[in-house]
C-alpha cells in the first residue's frame, strides 16, 4: 500500500513538472465537465441556411427560419439525433432550396457511419419510415465532435497536438484517421472556435468552421448560448441556444433499413424528343443530350461525379462515335452542378452564365484530397464559354439557343435551353409539373413557374415541348400557363 502511495504521488509530480500547468485540453474538459457528461440536449431557435442554393455563385446561402432546434447527442455512442422546425411563408428568399410552404420538421440523425433521416409519423400514428442518408454521414459524424464537449473529447481521444496561440491554445487532430480537425480553446478552457473539412463533390475538401461565444451557465452546464457554422465561407447554421440539459436519456438506434441499405446502381433512362435529342432522367434530376453534327452537346451533370459520369457515358452510348465537347450548366446550384468535374475531366468546354466564370475556375481547382476524384489526378484546366442574356450553339445545322431567365428569384444564372427548330425548351427547377396533372403548385412554386411563362413570352419562344429537369415527365406552355396563374395564398 505504502509503495502504491508513493509511486501516485510521483507520477502527480512529473506530470507537473513536464507541463508546468492543466493542459488547455485539460483546463476545457474540467470547465465543460466532460468527464461526467455521456450524453447532452441542446435547444434553441434561429436560422439555417441552403447550402449550395445562392442567388448568385458569390452570394451567401439563402435563408430559412429554425422555429425550434433540438439536438441530442449520445458521446459515447457517437450519435446525435437534430431535430428543426422549419419555416417558410408565401414568398421564398432570393435564391434556391427545396420550396416547402408553412412548418416543414427536419430529423436528421447520425450514429456512427450511419446516416438517417426520420418523416413524420404516417396516418393513424403509424411509425414513421427511416430514410438512409449515407452522403450526409461525414458531415454529420463531424457535428458530433464539433460541439464543444464533443470536441474536448475526441481532442483527448486521438493525441491531440496544442501549439499556444493568443491568449488561447490552438488543438488539431484527426477523427476516423482521415478528417482534420482544428480548433481554439480560450484561457477559460472555452472551446470558441472548430474547423474541420468533409467531401463536397463540387468545392471538394469542403471548411466548416463553427463558432461558440457568449458561454452561459445553463442550470450548472457552461455552454455557448450562441452558435454560427459557416460551410464553404457563408453561415450555414446561427442558433441562439435556449436550454441545455445535461445527461438526457438519448437512445438513438440504427434502423435495420438503415443498417442494410445499399446504394442502388444509378440509372440513366432516355427518352428521344427528337431526332438526336434525348431526355436523360432515372434520377431526381435530369439532363438532355443533343446530336451535333461531329460532337455531343449534354446539358447538366447534375447530383455527384458518379451521376456526372453516367449522365455522360450514357450520352456517348446514345450517341457513338463522338465526343461530348460542351457540357451546358444551367445554373450554379449545387445539385444541378455536382458532376461539374466529371465535365471538367471529360475535357469538355463548360457553357455557363459569365458570373460563374470565376467559381468554376475554382471548382477545376479545389483540392479533393478527402474524396479524390479523376480530376484530383487528371487536373485538366477547365475550359469555359460563357454566356451573357443570350448565346447559341451550333453545327451550322442544329442551333440550341440559351436564354437568361430574368426576374427569376430562384437564381440570377438560370439558362433555359430552347431548340427552335425542335421547339423544346429545357428548364430546370422553374417549373416542375405535379406529378398529378392538374394539382395546384405550392405558393412559393407559384412565382417560379411565372417568371418562366413571362419569359417564354418575352423571347417569343414557340414551345412545343417542355422538358422540365425535375418530375416524372415533360409537359407544355399551357399547363404551364395554369400553374402560373395560381394566386398565390396569403399566409397571413
Ligand atoms: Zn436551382
Amino acid at each position: 500500500m505504502r509503495n502504491y502511495i508513493a509511486l501516485a504521488v510521483f507520477a502527480s509530480v512529473v506530470t507537473a513538472a513536464a507541463c508546468g500547468q492543466k493542459s488547455a485540453v485539460q483546463t476545457a474538459a474540467d470547465t465543460l465537465k466532460v468527464s461526467t457528461i455521456k450524453t447532452l440536449q441542446v435547444t434553441g431557435s434561429g436560422t439555417n441556411f441552403s447550402v449550395g442554393q445562392n442567388y448568385t455563385s458569390s452570394d451567401a446561402w439563402p435563408p430559412v427560419t429554425v422555429k425550434n432546434y433540438t439536438a441530442s447527442i449520445d458521446y459515447d455512442a457517437g450519435s446525435m439525433r437534430t431535430e428543426l422546425v422549419r419555416q417558410m411563408g408565401a414568398v421564398m428568399p432570393q435564391g434556391g432550396g427545396a420550396p416547402f410552404f408553412g412548418e416543414q420538421r427536419q430529423n436528421q440523425l447520425v450514429s456512427g457511419n450511419f446516416a438517417w433521416n426520420m418523416g413524420a409519423p404516417g396516418p393513424n400514428g403509424a411509425a414513421p419510415m427511416a430514410q438512409p442518408a449515407p452522403d450526409a454521414a461525414a458531415e454529420r459524424m463531424l457535428a458530433v465532435w464539433s460541439t464543444p464537449i464533443g470536441f474536448v473529447k475526441a481532442a483527448m481521444t486521438n493525441n491531440a497536438t496544442t501549439t499556444p496561440s493568443g491568449s488561447g491554445t490552438d488543438v488539431s487532430f484527426t477523427v476516423n484517421g482521415k478528417y482534420k480537425m482544428e480548433g481554439t480553446i480560450n484561457a477559460q478552457g472555452q472551446v470558441e472556435k472548430v474547423r474541420t473539412w468533409f467531401d463536397q463533390p463540387i468545392v471538394g475538401d469542403m471548411l466548416v468552421e463553427t463558432t461558440y461565444s457568449d458561454y452561459k451557465d445553463f442550470g450548472g452546464v457552461t455552454y455557448p448560448s450562441h452558435i454560427v457554422q459557416t460551410q464553404d465561407g457563408f453561415p450555414a447554421l446561427d442558433i441562439t441556444v435556449s436550454a441545455v440539459t445535461a445527461n438526457p436519456a438519448v437512445d438513438i438506434q440504427v434502423p435495420e433499413n438503415v443498417r442494410a441499405f445499399q446504394p442502388p446502381p444509378i440509372r440513366v433512362e432516355s427518352q428521344k424528343l427528337a431526332e438526336g435529342v434525348y431526355y436523360l432522367t432515372g434520377g431526381t434530376h435530369h439532363s438532355l443530350a443533343i446530336e451535333m453534327a461531329d460532337h455531343i452537346v449534354v446539358v447538366d451533370t447534375p447530383n455527384n461525379q458518379a451521376r456526372g459520369e453516367a449522365v455522360l457515358a450514357k450520352a456517348k452510348e446514345l450517341i457513338p462515335s463522338k465526343p461530348v465537347r460542351f457540357v451546358v450548366t444551367s445554373h450554379h446550384h449545387w445539385d444541378h452542378l455536382g458532376g461539374i468535374r466529371a465535365a471538367i475531366d471529360e475535357g469538355a468546354t463548360i457553357v455557363t452564365h459569365q458570373s460563374n466564370e470565376q467559381f468554376l475556375q475554382r471548382v477545376a481547382k479545389t483540392p479533393h484530397t478527402i474524396a479524390p476524384d479523376r480530376q484530383a489526378s487528371s487536373n485538366k484546366p477547365v475550359m469555359i464559354q460563357a454566356v451573357g442574356d443570350d448565346g447559341q450553339l451550333t453545327d451550322g445545322k442544329r442551333v440550341i439557343e440559351l436564354h437568361r431567365l430574368q426576374g427569376y428569384g430562384h437564381t440570377a444564372d438560370m439558362l433555359v435551353v430552347y431548340l427552335p427548330k425542335e421547339k423544346i425548351l429545357g428548364e430546370p427547377d422553374a417549373f416542375t409539373p405535379p406529378a398529378q396533372q392538374g394539382a395546384s403548385l405550392i405558393p412559393p412554386a407559384v412565382p417560379s413557374a411565372k417568371a418562366l411563362n413571362d419569359n417564354i413570352k418575352r423571347l417569343k419562344l414557340d414551345v412545343r415541348t417542355i422538358a422540365p429537369f425535375h418530375g416524372n415527365r415533360t409537359t407544355t406552355v399551357a399547363e404551364l400557363e395554369k400553374a402560373a396563374a395560381t394566386p398565390a395564398v396569403s399566409t397571413n
